[in-house]
């Protein structure tokens, strides 16, 4: 069963740019778990939170890129969590990918208004890097939170800034059921 949950993009961390941080399954444990793991999953998630083509091109560089800027993304939302100064990579990072940040254009669709898609990852890491930096520099931070689980630290956004375990639902399971099997092998032992 856990194996199957490691390997499924999840889309409950409130934001897209949260979302793309979560696909490093795991993060903190034994064993984390690569969720973007080729060009085509890469495609795939694009599509699914920017909007991007099904039959996007992303190529092995692409998905590298994709993998930085995820881990310097992290990098920021831990610095801002733990309130000490965002680290210089993490932050020359994301302005790299706001160069490719192209605005999206309206358009009507069946009569309906909407916004164009990226037309490149590059262009829908630059609007992941925006959407990243709007928060995090704004007041919205302090709706950020990190999950309690060791091994999992996922972050997301609480508004009701009331929960403790991402909201997954697997990680307070988990420790509750832990805890339980604890206090029952300390009471055989009493015994
Ligand atoms: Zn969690």
């Amino acid at each position: 069963m856990g194996n199957d949950l490691r390997r499924e993009f999840n889309w409950i961390a409130g934001r897209p740019w949260l979302n793309f941080v979560g696909t490093r399954a795991d993060r903190f444990g034994d064993d984390p778990f690569e969720r973007l793991w080729d060009t085509d999953r890469l495609a795939e998630w694009l599509h699914h939170e920017t909007g991007t083509a099904r039959d996007l091109t992303v190529s092995e560089s692409d998905l590298e890129h994709a993998r930085e800027l995820r881990e310097h993304l992290r990098a920021l939302a831990d610095a801002a969590l733990d309130e000490v100064p965002p680290p210089r990579a993490a932050v020359t990072a994301v302005n790299r990918a706001l160069e490719a940040y192209a605005p999206p254009r309206a358009l009507v669709k069946d009569g309906k208004l909407r916004r164009s898609a990226p037309d490149s990852v590059r262009a829908a890491l630059g609007s992941l890097a925006l959407e990243a930096l709007h928060m995090l520099a704004a007041e919205e931070i302090a709706q950020l939170q990190r999950c309690a689980a060791p091994d999992c630290r996922g972050i997301f956004l609480d508004p009701t800034g009331r929960r403790r375990w991402c909201p997954t639902g697997r990680c307070g399971v988990k420790l509750r059921v832990r805890a339980h099997r604890e206090r029952a092998r300390a009471s055989e032992t009493t015994d």
